[in-house]
């Protein structure tokens, strides 16, 4: 019932000519893929590109970043009104990147996850929990500070409308992937706080993802698992193959 959502995020890879390139290609590589929504997430200098060339194609369109303003005295930030009116679906919002370079905390996460939903934009919410904390056996403690810091304040609408991204920091860009076990553990674990937050029906519909180093090979076995609806694909997402490989695989 829910439907899986794999998407690639590009991070700061792909010049506006490369991205136009990839995906007119990866267009004609998952023609006939059923049963599966596909998203792609360029750096903003991209999307404009590729949200033309996406034009009638099933594959969305996310950003990767936004501020929750509508617009003002904001240098270097990007509004919400200005993700939309280029046709963007989704945002990714918390990534562990600007958590860790940028100083993304759950509080400002919340208020663009807020400033998403105000102008019909769907956040892809990242969590995880870096390699001390799990190792530390902290990591339900981290996930749930996280969750309920990103999240707060969230209509049960809202809750079930929106994708969380599981990604422990550790598996991100290291090739160490988490065993599709432990990812499915923290996924359940991350359901359960949303059953609490929102209710059976929200806790039955959002889509959480698993991401860090997901591949072809491994992403069967990761998307088997009863609460992983799909992936957030960093380094595989960038070579039409791999991707549409990962695509096949939910
Ligand atoms: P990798 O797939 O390169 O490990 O990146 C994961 C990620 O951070 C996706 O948001």
């Amino acid at each position: 019932m829910r439907i899986p959502l794999m998407a690639g995020n590009w991070k700061m890879y792909k010049t506006v000519a490369e991205a136009a390139a990839f995906v007119r290609e990866l267009k004609q590589a998952l023609a006939g893929v059923q049963g599966v929504e596909v998203a792609v997430c360029p750096p903003f200098t991209a999307l404009q590109t590729v949200s033309r060339e996406l034009a009638g194609s099933p594959i969305a369109l996310g950003a990767q970043n936004m501020y929750w303003e509508d617009e003002g005295a904001f240098t270097g930030e990007i509004s919400p009104v200005m993700l939309k009116e280029i046709g963007c679906r989704y945002v990714i919002l918390g990534h562990s990147e600007r958590r860790q370079y940028f100083g993304e905390t759950d509080e400002k996460v919340n208020r663009k996850v807020k400033a998403a939903f105000k102008h019909g934009l769907v956040p892809i919410v990242c969590v995880g929990e870096l390699l001390e904390e799990r190792e530390a056996g902290r990591t339900a403690e981290v996930i749930g500070a996280q969750v309920r810091g990103s999240l707060a304040g969230l209509s049960p609408g809202e809750l079930a409308a929106l994708v969380v991204a599981y990604e422990p920091v550790w598996a991100i860009g290291t090739g160490r992937t988490a065993s599709p076990r432990d990812a499915q553990e923290v996924n359940r674990f991350i359901r359960g706080l949303l059953r609490e937050m929102g209710g059976e029906d929200a806790a039955g519909r959002v889509r959480i993802q698993y991401g860090g180093s997901v591949k072809p090979d491994n992403a069967a076995a990761l998307m088997a698992q009863p609460d992983i609806d799909g992936a957030l694909v960093g380094g595989a997402s960038l070579k039409v193959d791999a991707f549409t490989a990962i695509v096949q695989a939910a």
